[in-house]
């Protein structure tokens, strides 16, 4: 799928860059060329114009004497449509010339090719009064003044700027291709990364809910297998499916929060918030739920704290750390929240005095579906997907969040909330 995709941004943005290229070379092309005809047109239709036929003989018609050139020679149709030298007067500069020029249909200016010379021809109506050219052979009324120049020089180099442009698209066209393949393919990299997190994330999504559901269904089945059976008799297959279905719920409710982070969905609605007050609702919500597990849970938090915060996504995010701290530790055990300032920022720790979380494993636990130990997770009730929503909120309000764990002894989760955010 990426290499079809790669393939055609790459084909996509060569013909971009080709067409640009094209436009950019007739646009040098078509101004070199008028400026080199322009001098030679311009000198054409002077000597065309300007000059005239008194007593047969081809007279400048002013004074301006400037744009006579040499190499213009001046040849005339009659109304018969023959064409006669003119001047140069004595002989036909190119034999067989005239012939061409008489084939020719009149038209304003064009340039000829004729034994291996470049001719440019300017045709136009001879306009003066006295159109009269006396010869041996009698009067000739003139209909038409042609001027014809040599522009060997002209057609040769714009010969070699074609051949400039052309072999510039040919190797331009390369560079751009092997160029654009190699941006393309760096530009795809997080795409592909991200394609294959998401890949990764709906697998492992699936596998978490087959569990459940493979539960679910042997427990149905089982109390199926007596339906004569009362709810009591059934009160344990029906507890399993109770406890399966609100396993399911809370993985489906934090998968959704996780889709939702991913494709923007979700914001965080900052608002003055009084940390003090979020951690006091914690401690009356824990304090009692310790206890009975026998953790002995300190609150300590300093002065004022307030901060812009998301009441709610701050409240799941201390409800996590401490659902873990309780989780990952044997009771009897020791478990402390503190939030402190420290300069402007807020600083927020749950340590705990439990299992701890191998070296190795410390740089994976804010991983999706990520879990030590699996059967222990699965045991509490975990999803592999409480630190990652953590992980999400923090970054949420601009913040980092950072683990330090030892084997045996126990982890410490460490926030800390820059000040105005
Ligand atoms: P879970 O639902 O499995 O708890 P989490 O994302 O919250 O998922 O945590 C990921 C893993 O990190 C856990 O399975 C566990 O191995 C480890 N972990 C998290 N918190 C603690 C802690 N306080 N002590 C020891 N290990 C922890």
């Amino acid at each position: 799928m990426f290499n079809r995709t790669l393939r055609r941004i790459t084909a996509m943005n060569s013909i971009v860059f080709m067409l640009i290229f094209v436009f950019f070379g007739t646009v040098i092309y078509g101004y070199v060329s008028f400026r080199l005809f322009d001098k030679v047109d311009e000198a054409m239709f002077h000597m065309a114009n300007n000059f005239a036929i008194a007593n047969g003989r081809f007279v400048p018609a002013s004074r301006n004497r400037a744009l006579f050139d040499p190499r213009i020679f001046i040849l005339l149709k009659d109304d018969q449509e023959r064409v006669i030298n003119l001047f140069p007067r004595d002989e036909l500069y190119v034999e067989g010339l005239g012939e061409l020029v008489s084939q020719l249909p009149p038209d304003y200016i064009q340039t000829k090719n004729f034994e291996n010379h470049s001719y440019r021809i300017l045709d136009i109506p001879f306009m003066y009064q006295d159109n009269i050219l006396h010869t041996q052979q009698g009067p000739i009324a003139v209909k038409r003044v042609i001027a014809v120049s040599i522009v060997d020089s002209e057609v040769a180099s714009l010969r070699d700027l074609l051949i400039i442009i052309v072999s510039g698209l040919v190797t331009g066209m390369l560079i751009i291709v092997l160029a654009g393949y190699y941006l393309a393919r760096r530009s795809m990299i997080p795409i592909q990364a991200s394609w294959e997190k998401q890949q990764q994330f709906v697998a492992d999504a699936s596998h978490e809910l087959r569990t459940p559901l493979a539960v679910l269904k042997s427990n149905a089945e089982l109390i199926l297998r007596h339906p004569s059976h009362t709810v009591e008799e059934e009160s344990i297959r029906v507890t399993n499916i109770i406890r399966e279905v609100r396993r399911m719920t809370k993985l489906v409710v934090e998968l959704l929060t996780l889709a939702r982070s991913d494709a923007n969905q979700l914001e965080v609605k900052l608002e003055p918030t009084s940390v003090n007050e979020i951690v006091e609702i914690i401690a009356e919500q824990f304090i009692p739920l310790a206890e009975m597990e026998g953790f002995d849970l300190k609150v300590n938090f300093s002065e004022k704290l307030d901060m812009m915060a998301d009441k709610e996504r701050l409240h799941q995010l201390l409800v996590i750390l401490l659902d873990n701290a309780m989780k990952y530790t044997p009771a009897p055990g020791e478990i402390q929240l503190t939030a402190t300032k420290q300069g402007n920022n807020v600083m927020i720790a749950v340590q705990d005095s439990g299992q701890g979380i191998p070296s190795e494993d410390l740089p994976r636990v804010f991983d999706r579906f990520y879990r030590g130990d699996k059967a222990r997770s699965r045991e509490k009730g975990g999803t592999g997907l409480g630190l990652s929503i953590a992980k999400w909120i923090v970054e949420q309000h601009g913040g980092k969040i950072s683990v330090d764990s030892k084997l045996g002894v126990g982890s410490k989760f460490s926030i800390v909330f820059p000040a105005k955010k």
